[in-house]
């Protein structure tokens, strides 16, 4: 079994850690010569003077102390890292990919071309009519899809009664907080004994008061959910909307469209599925689309076509701008590249591979994974141990660990995602990697990992407290 050992960078003046540019060096920079008035200057500021190989090594030793997608294989269930093709990159550095948001528009027709090209393909691949590139990650996209269902309630003088979205209980986090962040009370909804959407439960818990129910699919367990028609049937006949969420659409790629099976408004994560870097709460996008009905509302501007020009319009009804300028410009055109890039086949290729390779990989890990057939990931349950501990052990074999305790209805779930861009000799390694935890005794691994930069932190705090500036560690 291969081990693996991360660089640790010990300074011996800085007490076990790589210390700050600011740490290196504390030079005052005091500027000189000024042509600004007086009242537009300061003192002098602290900036570190450094070399540029002083300057390079400092972020290459971050580096080596960090794991990534660049680093190693990355299965975080329902995330879907994948690796990010460098072309992409290189092209998202062309000078020609630089363009003030403000220009005219009749200045920037080679960008709002990528714009309109791209609001197609996505509307394609989803089966959806309208689409809006506007918001910044996934999240961002469901609050927008939210605010849209609602606005089509008002709109039909409708909102009044309907204040409610149901959301299965395996679903993601952000589904809970964006419908409570959109006015909406949440009804959960309990998974059948085969971890899908119960028909009966779901025609209890529809009525006057739905809104919309948000679903997965296939869901955070990897399972289709088989009775989309039939569900989709039930909210349409309350009156309320159905929401796709597109984090797995990585599973379907190419093969089955969310607006064929029913649902009006989705999002698409493109740091998932379209191979864009995850922004950690930054530069991600998540684009969303709507079926026929609901395009009047998409947040302006939109981008259109009028003869052989490409033009931005308000559509009628609006709920306004939910991100400044376009999006993020840059992600998108990365997005662009790559579905250009890979093109009809290449995308039903992505899932047929995705799924394959989370099939295989299950096949080799000695786990008990409760719930099948599964697609592109599966739930294993480390269930004699813990699975926080469980997939600290993990680092330990230079691998990531799975998304862990989620979704909770299997016990200590090891939530596991291999995506299409591994090969076969890399998912040899994560099984081994997997058993070889398997085989390890709970005294172990719960001191893991050992092998990595830092050891076990305490993840809440880092999380809740977070020191982010250098004035802050220096106090
Ligand atoms: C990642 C994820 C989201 C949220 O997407 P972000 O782009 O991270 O904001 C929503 N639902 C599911 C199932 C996810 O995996």
């Amino acid at each position: 079994m291969q081990q693996h050992r991360q660089a640790k960078w010990n300074d011996t003046a800085s007490e076990g850690h790589e210390p700050l540019l600011s740490e290196k060096d504390t030079t005052r920079y005091e500027p000189t010569d000024t042509h600004l008035p007086d009242e537009l200057t300061r003192e002098g500021v602290e900036l570190p003077s450094l070399s540029e190989p002083e300057l390079v090594r400092h972020y290459t030793r971050l580096s080596q102390m960090n794991y990534g997608i660049d680093s190693g294989p990355y299965p975080l269930g329902s995330c879907t890292m994948k690796y990010n093709p460098k072309f992409t990159e290189d092209l998202a550095a062309l000078p020609s990919a630089t363009v003030h948001p403000d220009r005219p528009s009749k200045s920037a027709q080679g960008t709002l071309q990528i714009y309109y090209e791209l609001q197609d393909y996505l509307g394609r691949i989803g089966g959806m009519d309208a689409v809006t590139l506007q918001p910044p990650a996934g999240a961002a996209g469901e609050l927008t899809g939210i605010l849209i269902a609602k606005a089509f309630h008002e709109y039909n003088g409708e909102a009044d009664p309907r204040d409610e979205i149901i959301v299965p209980s395996s679903a993601h986090g952000t589904n809970f907080a964006s419908a409570a962040m959109a006015g909406y009370d949440i009804v959960e909804l309990p998974a059948d004994d085969d971890g899908r959407v119960d028909l009966d439960v779901l025609s209890a818990a529809v009525g006057d008061s739905t809104a919309a129910l948000m679903l997965t699919n296939p869901n955070t367990l990897g399972l289709f959910e088989r009775d989309i028609e039939d569900i989709a049937e039930i909210v349409h006949d309350a009156g309320g909307l159905l929401y796709y969420d597109g984090a797995n659409l990585n599973a379907l790629l190419g093969r089955a469209r969310p607006g064929d099976m029913g649902f009006d408004i989705m999002h698409y994560n493109v740091h998932k599925t379209f191979a864009t870097p995850h922004g950690g709460g930054g530069p991600g996008a998540g684009p969303i689309g709507v079926r026929d009905g609901l395009a009047k509302f998409l947040p302006s501007p939109q981008v259109g076509e009028e003869g052989e020009e490409y033009t931005l319009f308000d559509p009628e009804e609006s709920i306004g701008k939910v991100h400044g300028s376009m999006g993020n410009w840059l992600v998108l055109l990365k997005t662009h590249a790559y579905i250009s890039r890979l093109g009809d086949t290449g995308l039903t290729d992505t899932s047929a591979k995705a799924v394959l390779n989370a099939n295989y990989l299950a096949s080799q890990v000695n786990l008990d994974v409760p719930f099948e057939p599964f697609h592109h990931e599966f739930v294993a349950s480390a269930a004699k141990k813990d699975a926080a501990d469980f997939a600290k052990k993990m680092l330990d074999y230079g691998v990531h660990p799975p998304t862990t305790k989620w979704p909770e209805i299997v016990d200590e779930a090891l939530m596991t995602e291999p995506t299409e861009a591994e090969s076969r000799k890399t998912l040899d390694q994560l099984a081994a990697a997997f058993n070889s935890v398997d085989d390890e005794g709970e005294d172990v691994i719960s001191e893991a990992p050992n092998a990595t930069a830092a050891k076990r932190i305490d993840q809440t705090k880092a999380a809740r407290e977070p020191v982010l500036s250098w004035q802050q560690i220096s106090d």
